[in-house]
């Protein structure tokens, strides 16, 4: 079987990687010509602009998935019009628009932060007034990694926010001075088969994220967890891993994002799980069933941005696993990870205070 993604960076690569072991083919299409995903499979280098080029690749796929939900609506649509998307067209109109995903956490009755839709200047006195500062102007599409969101204080800053953002569509969000970040990853299969693994707890800077720890071990917040992925999952008809982050506030959790898709805060699953994401998303769009998502002692994940620690050094650390992604160093741009296991907490403490010695600047 061979599974088409839209898109080939490094989620895409880790894919095609989970997917030889299941004897299942991966096929990119990303017009990025050094696309990371290369280095494992093979990638299309097009837009999907290129109906020839699209067409070469839906000649060859079985079915298709995403890696991003930052796509082109218009385009994806005539590919799911020929070929088997999973997840579904959906999914992606409402998690690509920042709105729609909170009009639906609404209608799920999931907490989310306090939301106004910005179109005008106006818009943003008024939902600002309404809102009161601190709060959050984002771009409604294509944000990510703390991309296309700026917090304001006051009427100047919001002067400047608009100065930058206006002219896109835009939402005005509350601040939430939140004690602490998780997220969910949960995966639902083509028989409405679902499982959950246990909840994560993010670290991000300036939005992008730097560490996750895995398990995060609160049985009541895993139960709210579940039961709100639960929702978005039928609501949606929803097949493959899905992504729900969260701010932990006011003794609840309040939904923030959604990826349609495998997840930095789930990369920890490659060693610190029974079965990976990348696995079950691959499990679960091809009809395959689920494997089991508990964890494996106890993990923490590292980004690796702007650059990459020395292997030579860092493995000797045990139960230390490194990722690179074969991309280019750029500032703030995630160039691999790093996953630290160990059967106890006290023994993954140690291990990763021996990493931070040996790279203070990842951490
Ligand atoms: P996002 O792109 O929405 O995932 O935001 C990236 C990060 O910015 C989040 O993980 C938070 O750390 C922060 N953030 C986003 N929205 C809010 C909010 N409404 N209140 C407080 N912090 C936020």
């Amino acid at each position: 079987m061979i599974i088409g993604i839209l898109g080939g960076g490094q989620l895409a690569r880790m894919l095609a990687l989970a997917g030889y072991p299941l004897g299942l083919t991966i096929l990119c299409i990303d017009q990025a010509i050094d696309a990371c995903a290369r280095e494992v499979t093979e990638v299309i280098h097009a837009s999907l602009n290129d109906d020839a080029a699209v067409n070469h690749f839906l000649n060859q796929v079985d079915c298709v998935t995403i890696e991003t939900e930052n796509l082109p609506y218009e385009l994806v649509e005539k590919i799911a019009d020929k070929c088997q998307m999973l997840p579904n067209l959906d999914a992606l109109r409402v998690t690509q628009d920042r709105l729609f995903e909170k009009e639906l956490f609404s209608e799920l009755t999931i907490p989310t932060a306090q939301y106004v839709k910005i179109d005008s200047w106006d818009d943003l006195v008024a939902g600002a007034t309404q809102l009161q500062f601190p709060v959050l102007l984002k771009t409604r599409r294509s944000g990510y990694d703390g991309k296309g969101q700026v917090v304001i204080h006051n009427l100047i800053q919001a002067k400047s926010a608009w100065d930058l953002f206006g002219g896109s569509a835009l939402i005005l969000e509350k601040f939430i001075p939140f004690e602490f970040e998780v997220s969910i990853i949960a995966v639902r299969n083509l028989a409405g088969e679902m499982r959950f693994y246990s909840l994560v707890l993010n670290k991000h800077e300036k939005g992008i994220l730097r560490i996750s720890r895995a398990p995060f071990e609160n049985e009541l917040l895993q139960k709210q967890a579940e039961e709100y992925a639960k929702k978005v999952f039928i609501k949606l008809n929803y097949v493959g891993v899905m992504a729900i982050e969260f701010f932990y506030a006011d003794e609840k959790l309040i939904g923030n994002e959604i990826a349609p898709r495998v997840h930095n805060t789930g990369h920890w699953t490659i060693e610190g799980a029974e079965t990976s994401q990348f696995e079950n998303h691959l499990r679960a769009i091809t009809g395959l069933p689920l494997g089991s998502t508990k964890p494996r002692g106890f993990s923490i994940m590292i980004n690796c941005i702007g650059r990459e620690p020395d292997s030579k050094e860092i493995l000797a650390i045990p139960g230390l696993h490194l990722h690179s992604y074969g991309k280019k160093a750029m500032p703030q741009r995630k160039l691999g990870h790093v996953t630290i296991t160990a059967n106890y907490q006290e023994e993954l403490e140690e291990r990763y205070q021996a990493f931070k010695k040996m790279c203070y600047h990842f951490i």
